[in-house]
């Protein structure tokens, strides 16, 4: 008799990834845990626009042009493709050190700082690296016991360093970040627009029915004629209140992207000047900052979340259960993540620590570098940063 071999389970790195995620689709959509709001966006979205192709586009295609509800469907698709390609894709998560990597930062901060006297507060974990001639700080996360490279930080709400953190948008259910900022961007632009445009045509079927026979004297016996008043009513209020809140978003990050700034920046006032630090990523022209933002190239994903784990990892500790992996407050390094470490390599990181690094070095280095739409413009890369030691 022979045996019979069962099939082993793959573990993908999604489900050991530490941080407050949820995953679906075996890890390919990625989001944060919160998502009610994101729910009510959807619900907003879908709600409105049916109600206006139920209600005006049958009688606006008669009366007026048949082009207006096809627009309408196609930019409808638009803005319903734009906020799940930015709900559901990476940020820019950053993954965190592993153990050893961590120890080893660890000894060589102390190792910087000398030896503190007990009492004594210990300086702040800071690195200075000078991007196009500005110095640039890297504060260190001590959840991800990295020191974050420039313009990311940490979400508390996800629980995760993100590479040019915008902000977390609990509207789209994620984080805004490196890879899905210009998506978000189009999201607000191309909803601003979609709700001009059924605010507008409200007001006109309202106009031309009330010319006709009188908007709200439908009495045709018809149940969906009857309704139409009502409806109309909710999606010009909808729409009223959306039209605020959204075209000044979408004017908020045009002067955002025209300046190449992040909204975390803006708020924190980074490069407002009071400290003589210009944005070192300005390249001093709203055309070539809004190239860079919107039209230069995809970052792939640092978190390789559809990896498979290697199996020595896997049976090193007792593994939790393959649900959603939350990092507990005790012991937010998952130690079975096989990532790579966002680490800075310096001349003291030891042979054996480096290929890691170097992995999370090189691709930043790629990205930063294409990123750069000519060689003629100011150069946002961290292959010239000297990194040097804290003056502490
Ligand atoms: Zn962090
Ligand atoms: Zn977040």
């Amino acid at each position: 008799m022979s045996a019979v071999m069962l099939p082993r389970k793959v573990t993908r790195k999604w489900e050991k990834l530490p941080g407050k995620n949820t995953f679906c689709c075996d890890g390919r959509v990625m989001m944060a845990r919160q998502k009610g709001v994101f729910y009510l966006t959807l619900f907003l979205i879908i709600g409105t626009c049916a109600l206006f192709f139920a209600f005006e586009c049958p009688y606006l295609a008669v009366h007026l042009s048949a082009a207006i509800p096809v627009f309408a469907v196609v930019l409808f698709l638009f803005v319903m493709a734009m906020l799940l390609r930015t709900s559901f894709s990476d940020p820019g998560v950053l993954p965190r050190a592993l153990p050893e990597e961590a120890n080893f930062i660890e000894m060589e901060i102390e190792a910087a700082n000398g030896n503190i006297q007990a009492g004594q507060r210990p300086p702040p974990r800071i690195r200075n690296v000078q991007i196009n001639n500005q110095i640039v700080k890297l504060k260190y996360c001590y959840t991800c016991k990295i020191f974050r490279p420039p313009r990311a930080s940490h979400c508390s709400i996800c629980d995760n360093c993100v590479d040019r953190f915008d902000h977390h948008c609990p509207w789209v259910g994620n984080c805004v970040g490196k890879r899905n900022y210009r998506y978000f961007y189009l999201f607000t632009l191309s909803l601003s627009l979609l709700t001009i445009y059924i605010f507008t045509f409200d007001i006109v079927h309202v106009a031309l029915r009330s010319v006709d026979s009188g908007f709200l004297n439908c009495d045709s016996g018809h149940c969906l004629v009857s309704l139409t008043p009502y409806c109309t009513v909710i999606e010009v209020l909808v729409c009223f209140f959306t039209l605020w809140s959204v075209v000044g978003l979408t004017g908020f990050h045009t002067y955002l992207i025209s300046l190449n700034q992040t909204t975390n920046e803006d708020i924190k006032g980074s490069w407002s000047g009071k400290n003589r630090v210009q944005n070192p990523y300005s390249h001093k022209n709203i055309m070539k900052n809004c190239c860079e933002v919107l039209c230069g190239p995809t970052y792939p994903s640092v978190l390789d979340r559809r990896g498979v784990m290697a199996e020595d990892s896997l049976s090193s500790t007792p593994s939790p259960p393959t649900s959603d992996v939350v990092a507990t407050k005790s012991n937010p390094v998952t130690p079975n993540t096989k990532t790579t470490a966002p680490l800075i390599p310096n001349e003291h990181t030891p042979d054996e620590a480096k290929p890691s690094i170097a992995a999370a070095a090189q691709k930043t280095t790629k990205e930063e570098k294409v990123s750069s739409p000519r060689d003629s413009g100011p150069k946002v890369s961290p292959a010239p940063i000297v990194v040097k030691e804290s003056a502490h």
